[in-house]
């Protein structure tokens, strides 16, 4: 094989293979390098699988309501090591077809992990063994390495789960413990809650969700609580203690408890360990690589993109930050990435998905009198048989000085489905007049948003 690239990049994950591919469809010679399953975090242990597990749990809670639609289930059973095995089959499909787009995009895919011996070179080795692979040299160096969950230093952390180990499960635990108020914590509660798994999810402050619409994150609070969730706020893990499904879990506040198994949702760092950057003279800081806005590095031939940076940490964001790098660099196309409005979703259940300014941040930024919250909540239609389960929420943030919708936010059904398409017209400028110009389709959730009055 070839050992010298116009590009090297690091990394098979999303930004890593957006920036391959287009790279190479751009004329350049490119190499890729992964030590473990092509397809990175996303597809095969953070939004894909994720996202199946939601799409299996969310099921028990249309049998929840089947009764009231005239269905008589006799005897459920949850068999979680089916869905489990089934997941892992499908990230398996997907981590084929992206190494055969690389194949098809004329990518050379170097499997092993790549450490820097100097800036313009690569040595891919075995991390088992630590046997050198590879040896590849590179005009420039691209750093896509993503990030890995953070374990807390206490005592018997290393007995409990980070969402890695989620997907690699036999089958799930009778009884967990859920640490951490972000989306991952969010979602795994309601995933297992769902899946008939008895979920405790303890939360160091008071409350989840933080970024997030302060009334939409208090909404799925008790939407998590109604549904069975013990939520315990103001506390924290001080220990673990017992055996791997036998766990004895300790709090700050001096609770004692037993569980089946813990998961530490307690945040992300960009993941250095091996890559020797010093060989290379590029400067670390706070543990994340620095980077301009083209995404350069403080060595002028090497550049990084996506989790490792820390800047916004989702998928389609790392994406578009390898295109725009590959673009610039190879197809004289200059763009920057545009980080306003960035649409995000936590794949709850409920959902809550939101685009553009919350209503606490609206305030901070323009002053209560100079904004307009438009907001309606009512039972979805799906729920006025059964009369239960949680309402939706649909809120509009106005700006009253020109009419602009600064920010768009939703709890309810499809909630990232209706905002993905609303972020289109607030991208381009909405105003209040244009969202109340627009017809009604009718009977859905969505139309609540142009009804607004
Ligand atoms: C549980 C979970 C759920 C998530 N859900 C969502 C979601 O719903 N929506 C969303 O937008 N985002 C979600 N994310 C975040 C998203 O997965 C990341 O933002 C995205 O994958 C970052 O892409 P990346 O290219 O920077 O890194 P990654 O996708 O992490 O890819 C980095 C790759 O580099 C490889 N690597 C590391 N070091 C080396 C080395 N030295 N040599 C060779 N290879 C190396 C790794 O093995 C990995 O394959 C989720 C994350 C998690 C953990």
């Amino acid at each position: 094989m070839k050992k010298t690239f116009d590009l090297i990049v690091l990394g098979a994950g999303s930004g890593g293979l957006a920036a391959a591919k287009r790279a190479a469809s751009h004329g350049a010679s490119v190499a890729i390098v992964e030590g473990d399953l092509v397809g990175g975090t996303c597809v095969i242990r953070g939004c894909v699988p994720k996202k199946l597990l939601v799409c299996g749990s969310s099921i028990s809670e249309s049998i929840l309501y089947a009764p009231s639609y005239g269905f008589d289930f006799k005897k459920l059973k949850i068999n979680s090591n089916i869905l489990l095995e089934n997941v892992r089959k499908e990230v398996l499909r997907l981590n084929e077809l992206h190494e055969n787009f690389l194949l098809k995009a004329n990518v050379d895919l170097v499997k092993g992990w790549g450490e820097f011996k100097d800036p313009n070179c690569i040595v891919v080795k075995d991390r088992k063994n630590g046997e050198v692979l590879d040896e590849l040299h590179g005009e420039k160096i691209l750093i896509a390495v993503g990030g890995r969950a953070k374990r807390p230093n206490i005592e018997g952390a290393s007995l409990g789960w980070v969402s890695d180990d989620m997907f690699l499960l036999k089958r799930f635990p009778r009884k967990i413990t859920i640490v951490g108020a972000g989306y991952i914590a969010c979602e795994f509660a309601c995933i297992l809650q769902g899946l008939g798994v008895e979920v405790t999810h303890i939360v160091r402050g008071e409350r989840i969700l933080k970024g997030f619409d302060l009334e939409l994150s208090l909404a799925l609070t008790e939407a998590m609580k109604n549904k069975g969730i013990k939520l315990i706020f103001g506390d924290n893990v001080s220990s673990i203690k017992g055996e791997k499904d036998s766990l004895i879990i300790n709090t700050i506040l001096g609770d004692n408890f037993d569980s089946n198994g813990l998961l530490f949702a307690t945040g992300r760092e960009p993941f250095l360990e091996g890559l020797r950057l010093e060989l290379a003279g590029v400067q670390n800081k706070e543990n994340k690589i620095k980077v301009d806005q083209e995404n350069k590095t403080n060595v002028s031939n090497i550049f990084a993109i996506g989790d490792v940076t820390n800047r916004v940490n989702l998928t389609p964001v790392a994406i578009d930050e390898g295109r725009a790098f590959a673009d610039k660099l190879y197809g004289n196309v200059n763009r920057n990435v545009n980080y306003n409005l960035i649409p995000c979703a936590v794949f709850s259940q409920p959902e809550i998905a939101s685009v553009g300014i919350n209503e606490e941040q609206a305030i901070h930024s323009f002053g209560k009198n100079n904004i307009k919250v438009y907001k309606s909540i009512f039972r979805p239609l799906s729920k006025s048989i059964p009369k239960r389960g949680a309402k939706c929420i649909l809120k509009l943030i106005v700006s009253k000085n020109n009419d602009k919708v600064l920010g768009c936010h939703m709890l309810g059904e499809n909630a990232s489905e209706i905002i993905q398409m609303a972020s289109i017209s607030i991208m381009l400028g909405a105003k209040k007049i244009d969202f109340d110009n627009t017809m009604a389709l009718h009977p859905t959730i969505a139309e609540e948003f142009v009804t607004m009055r």
